[in-house]
C-alpha cells in the first residue's frame, strides 16, 4: 500500500532523536545511575519511577508493565501513531525530509511530501526572488498578474483556455 520510508531515512530518525530528550518531553526523567534515566512510566499507573531511558542505547524499558523500545516505539504507543506516522513525526522533529521508497504512496503522505518539498523549493528559491523582483522584467510580472484579475476575482481568466465560455455548455447546473 504505502511506500516504505528509507531505511537509512529511519535510522537517521532514530540517531537523531535523542529518546532522552523525546521522553524527557512527556515525563519528568530523573539521573538513575549507570548513565541511565528514570521516570514514571506514562504507559501504566505508578507512584514510583520503574521506566528507565537509556540515551546511549536509545533505548527506554518499564520494569513495572513491561512496556519498551526504541524511541519511535516510545511515539508510537504514547502517541498511539502507527509506525509510519510514528517515523514522521520525529523527522519533523529534526528537520528531515523522508524518502519513500517502492510506488502505491497514499494521497496524504504524498501531499505531505509535496508540503514539505515546498517548504524547501521556497526557502532555497527566497534569494534568487529577491534578486528577481528588483529587475524590471518583475514589474513586467506583477502588472501581468494584475491584468489576470487578481483586483477582480469575479472575472474569467481567459487564460484559463481549455474552459468552455460560461453559459455555453452548462445549461442545467445552478
Ligand atoms: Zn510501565
Amino acid at each position: 500500500m504505502a511506500g516504505r520510508i528509507r531505511d537509512s531515512d529511519i535510522a537517521q530518525v532514530r540517531e537523531r532523536n535523542r529518546i532522552d530528550d523525546v521522553v524527557g518531553e512527556y515525563v519528568a526523567l530523573r539521573r538513575a545511575g549507570g548513565g541511565a534515566l528514570k521516570g514514571l512510566c506514562p504507559f501504566h499507573e505508578e507512584k514510583t519511577p520503574s521506566m528507565n531511558v537509556r540515551a546511549t542505547h536509545g533505548t527506554f524499558h518499564c520494569f513495572g508493565c513491561g512496556e519498551g523500545g526504541d524511541v519511535i516505539k516510545f511515539i508510537m504507543q504514547i502517541e498511539h501513531l502507527p509506525f509510519v506516522e510514528a517515523v514522521e513525526r520525529l523527522a519533523d522533529r529534526i528537520g528531515l525530509q523522508l524518502t519513500y521508497e517502492g510506488g502505491g504512496r497514499d494521497v496524504r503522505r504524498e501531499n505531505r511530501g509535496t508540503r514539505l518539498r515546498l517548504v524547501e523549493a521556497h526557502k532555497a528559491a527566497q534569494a534568487f526572488y529577491a534578486e528577481q523582483l528588483a529587475t524590471p522584467e518583475a514589474e513586467a510580472a506583477r502588472t501581468f498578474l494584475k491584468e489576470r484579475g487578481f483586483d477582480q476575482p469575479r472575472r474569467r481568466s481567459s487564460a484559463a483556455g481549455s474552459r468552455p465560455a460560461a453559459g455555453t455548455s452548462s445549461p442545467s447546473t445552478c
